[in-house]
């Protein structure tokens, strides 16, 4: 650049342009990081104002093992700047995975004209391979039969789809009881099932649903068995945006970790605390023992409002038994099946839920954020006749 336009000393005009160029970058620096910050504060979720008469420090006595839980230090429950795929545009990957499996074997038999003798054991064969159980398999074919008996005109393949609704039972309340955003008090919904079955991945896919439909949300890490688990939890939470409650110590008392979480989330007058629990089956009475503190120590401050059991579909009737355990020891709200999109044969929704007797809530369709379905049976049983 030719200055030599401008009158006076030339070194000292050349130093101040420098000097105010980088001022002038400090600047922009400057202006930039206040504007990110700006930004997030923006998307943090403020705490919902107490309820009048309603304090921090309300909570009946802390369990003697508190000192275990160290809640992490403060961090907002923001909210998720992306939006979740739709729930229906889930659930259509699922239906085409479906129809490969139970749907194809019951279109070669349906596709053969009027059901004989053979096609009837067929018919069996194949409910009981896609992991119906043999008592709802036994109660689906009973209907079936003294349907086509009442009405010789009716197509059996429709009659089946009826049948199969029937038993899955589309008047259940298959939503989460988890109040409103913004509620004037908080829920806990508490998270159960063994290891490695996908609770601490669902627990962070429902938080990502939560969250983009403005609830603020608390996690408890109650899995102190394992190090990692609490680690994996927190990812999940940051990923999604919202305050994880765990030990520091691994082996720490899960319940006291579970109590923290309550606590933290009625003192930041969150919506929903979702507890992620150990699932170690080492005995009944153990179980029993484990998830029965956790549930009355969290009822000390709220007492929960879903139970959800979380089940890998792949596990065929070994996923039978966890159920009835769990059924037994714990007073179930729900049923998540995880792992839908991998070997999962659609037939165990109907054993499970038959079973217990409770709804299943939801499907797990794979690793990611998005991949929570929630339950739809006429779309399920469309998908598993390959309609
Ligand atoms: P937890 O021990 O019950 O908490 O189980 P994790 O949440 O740690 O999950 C165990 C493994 O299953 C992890 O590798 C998860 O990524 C995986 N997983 C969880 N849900 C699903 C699902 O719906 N589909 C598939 N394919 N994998 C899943």
């Amino acid at each position: 650049m030719d200055i030599s336009w401008i009158p006076g000393d030339q070194d000292v005009i050349v130093a101040a342009i420098a000097g105010i160029a980088v001022i002038g970058g400090v600047a922009a620096a400057l202006f930039a990081k206040v504007r990110d910050r700006r930004d997030l504060d923006e998307r943090a979720v403020p705490p919902r104002p107490r309820t009048p008469g309603e304090t921090a420090d309300e909570s009946t006595e802390p369990p003697a093992s508190d000192a275990d839980a160290a809640p992490v230090p403060e961090a907002p429950a923001a909210r998720s700047g992306e939006h979740p795929e739709d729930p229906d545009a889930r659930f259509s990957r699922l239906r085409s995975r479906l129809s490969g499996g139970l749907g194809a074997g019951l279109l070669s038999i349906f596709g053969r004209g009027p059901l004989d003798a053979n096609a009837w054991d067929e018919l069996e064969e194949t409910l009981l391979l896609a992991d119906v159980g043999p008592a709802a398999t036994d109660e689906i074919l009973d209907a079936l039969k003294a349907r086509l008996a009442r009405q010789s005109d009716v197509d059996p393949k429709v009659a089946l789809h009826d049948a199969l609704l029937d038993i899955i039972d589309p008047t259940l309340d298959r939503s989460l009881t988890l109040g409103t955003p913004g509620g004037a008090e908080g829920r806990t919904a508490i998270v159960v099932g063994v290891n490695g079955v996908g609770k601490t991945t669902t627990v962070g896919k429902i938080a990502r649903v939560l969250v983009a439909e403005q609830y603020s949300v608390v996690l408890g890490a109650a899995d102190t068995f394992r190090a990692a688990a609490a680690d994996q939890l927190e990812t999940w939470g940051s990923r999604v945006g919202v305050p994880v409650v765990r030990s520091q110590r691994e082996g720490a008392d899960p319940a006291s970790v579970a109590f923290e979480a309550a606590d933290r989330t009625r003192a930041d007058g969150a919506d929903v605390l979702l507890v992620d629990t150990a699932g170690r089956l080492q005995n009944k009475a153990g179980l029993m023992d484990e998830l029965g503190k956790i549930i009355r120590v969290v009822s000390k401050v709220q007492a929960p409002s879903e139970v959800l059991l979380v089940l890998d579909a792949t596990t065929g009737q070994n996923g039978l038994s966890q159920a009835r355990i769990f059924g037994e020891v714990a007073p179930l709200t729900g049923i998540i099946l995880t792992k839908m999109d991998g070997t999962a044969k659609g037939g165990i929704v109907i054993a499970v839920q038959r079973e217990l007797g409770v709804p299943v809530k939801f499907l797990g369709l794979g690793e990611g954020v998005d991949d929570l379905a929630p339950f739809d049976p006429q779309q399920f049983v469309d998908g598993l006749l390959g309609d």
